[in-house]
């Protein structure tokens, strides 16, 4: 008999650019931002169940049940198709969590589409899409993958054209950094002085479509740096050592504290991770490549 599982899997985000607008009377910031999704997965299953139970493995004080994001996207399809939502859903996370790589978000876009292909629910491409915004601003981007730029809070997604391959090392923090801290810390900074912010997003653009490694470590720009350095200030010294091991450019990942170094190709981006493990200025370090495809069911 087929085994009744369903199992997802779904890659982390980078941020190549993220503008931040000021903060709107609603108490979100207008956001331009490319993603890149990168492979470094986390992996669910989805059994059915007499209720819903989310357990997580690799990642201790993650919140269990419908407090954990995967548990809020069963709860919500469920609602929309009228199904009892008896789901037990096992995460395997790699993603790092509260690391600026939207890891909540990418388990929510992969519960949905699970639950959708257990519940055998034929939903429109853009049903998933508008009840994965309703989850947060990052989660339509992780149904899709690929890369893209990101408009609204961030929710508002349009793919960016790139035939390339591209080639970065994650270094990866002890802590992790809440984005809601971080975001308050840049208003702060703000506040006391404009400060510089990120160049034009159409020269990040322009260097994926060429493709020009060097030309996109030049564009790379993310508005929430200072902020995450301020609360994180080891960070410095992350992105000082990727610089100084040879890494094109390096920059905070979306809230941070992962801080994404741009290498030439797989043989730079492996060198360039040696030498950055080996200064025991981060927890750990991940050769990834990206763009890649979104939440996929394996086996599907
Ligand atoms: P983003 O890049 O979208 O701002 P992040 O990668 O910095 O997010 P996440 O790993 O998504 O941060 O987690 C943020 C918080 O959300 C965690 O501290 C955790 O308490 C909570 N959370 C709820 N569900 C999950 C989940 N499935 N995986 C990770 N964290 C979760």
């Amino acid at each position: 008999m087929p085994s009744a599982t369903v199992r997802v899997r779904v890659p982390a985000k980078i941020n190549l650019h993220l503008g931040v607008g000021d903060l709107r009377d609603d108490g979100y910031h207008e956001l331009v931002t490319i993603f890149q999704a990168v492979s470094l997965y986390d992996e669910l299953s989805l059994t059915p169940a007499d209720e819903l139970s989310v357990v997580t493995r690799g990642a201790p004080g993650v919140p269990e049940g419908a407090a954990n994001l995967a548990g809020r996207a069963v709860l919500l399809l469920a609602e929309h198709a009228g199904r009892h939502p008896g789901v037990r859903v096992e995460i395997s996370k790699q993603i790092p969590v509260a690391g600026g790589m939207a890891g909540g978000s990418a388990d929510a876009a992969a519960a949905l589409l699970g639950c959708a292909h257990l519940w055998h629910l034929d939903l429109p491409r853009s049903t998933l899409v508008a009840l994965a915004a309703e989850l947060g601003s990052d989660v339509p981007f992780a149904l899709t993958g690929g890369t893209a730029i990101g408009t609204g809070r961030g929710e508002q997604i349009a793919p960016v054209l790139t035939r390339h391959q591209w080639h970065w090392v994650l270094a990866i923090a002890g802590d992790g950094l809440s984005t809601p801290a971080v975001f308050g810390e840049l208003d702060r900074l703000r506040e006391q002085s404009p400060g510089p912010r990120v160049g034009p997003v159409e020269d990040v653009l322009a260097a994926l479509a060429r493709p020009d490694a060097a030309a996109l470590g030049e564009a790379l720009g993310n508005d929430m740096q200072a902020a995450a350095i301020s609360l994180q200030p080891s960070l410095r010294r992350v992105l000082y050592a990727g610089t100084a091991e040879g890494a094109l450019h390096c920059l905070v990942s979306g809230s941070g504290p992962t801080v994404a170094m741009l290498c030439a190709d797989a043989d730079h981006a492996a060198d360039v991770a040696a030498r950055v493990a080996g200064l025991g200025v981060c927890r750990t370090v991940r050769v990834v490549n990206g763009p890649v495809p979104g939440a996929r069911v394996l086996g599907a």
